[in-house]
C-alpha cells in the first residue's frame, strides 16, 4: 500500500477529508480527545494486477505528529462485488462496505471515536466518489510512472 499523498501530492492536500474537533472531557469511561484537526489519510494497494477497490485510512492530528488514532479499511463498491471476491468470508463484505477498524495496523484508545465519526458524518455520497475516483487517478498515476521508468 502507498499513500495518496505521496503519489499525488496536490491533489491529495486540496482533497484530504478532514474534521475539526473540540476535544471531549475527561470521564471515567473514556480518555480525553484534545482539540485538533484530524486527517483521514488515503492509502491504496499498488499492485497493478490487483483491483480490491479498497482504500486504508489512518487519521492523524495536525497538532500530535506521530499517533496514530485509527486505522481503518473502507471499500466503496456494493456489498455484492467484495461477496464475489471473498466468497469464503460473507460476513467481511458488510464490515467493508460500512467501513470497520483494520484488525493488522495500529489503533488508539479512540480508534472507535474515529471509526464511528467516519460512519456517521465523514462517509456521504459525494466522499464516496471522491475516494472512488482517488483509487483511479492513483492507478493511472502509477501506470504512467512505471512507463516512464
Ligand atoms: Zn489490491
Amino acid at each position: 500500500m502507498i499513500s495518496f499523498h505521496s503519489l499525488l501530492p496536490e491533489l491529495a492536500q486540496r482533497e484530504v477529508r478532514c474534521v475539526h474537533l473540540g476535544g471531549t472531557p475527561e470521564s471515567a469511561a473514556k480518555p480525553a480527545l484534545p482539540a485538533d484537526e484530524y486527517a483521514y489519510l488515503e492509502y491504496y494497494c499498488n499492485d497493478l494486477n490487483c483491483d480490491c477497490r479498497r482504500v486504508f485510512l489512518e487519521v492523524v492530528a495536525r497538532g500530535q505528529p506521530g499517533k496514530i488514532f485509527a486505522s481503518i479499511g473502507y471499500g466503496w463498491e456494493k456489498e455484492s462485488f467484495y461477496r464475489q471476491r471473498m466468497p469464503w468470508a460473507p460476513d467481511e463484505a458488510k464490515g467493508t462496505v460500512r467501513g470497520e477498524l483494520d484488525p493488522l495496523n495500529e489503533q488508539s484508545e479512540f480508534s472507535e471515536v474515529f471509526l464511528d465519526l467516519f460512519q456517521r458524518v465523514v462517509l456521504d455520497e459525494p466522499y464516496r466518489l471522491r475516494l472512488r475516483r482517488h483509487y483511479k487517478l492513483f492507478r493511472e498515476e502509477l501506470v504512467r510512472r512505471q512507463a516512464a521508468k
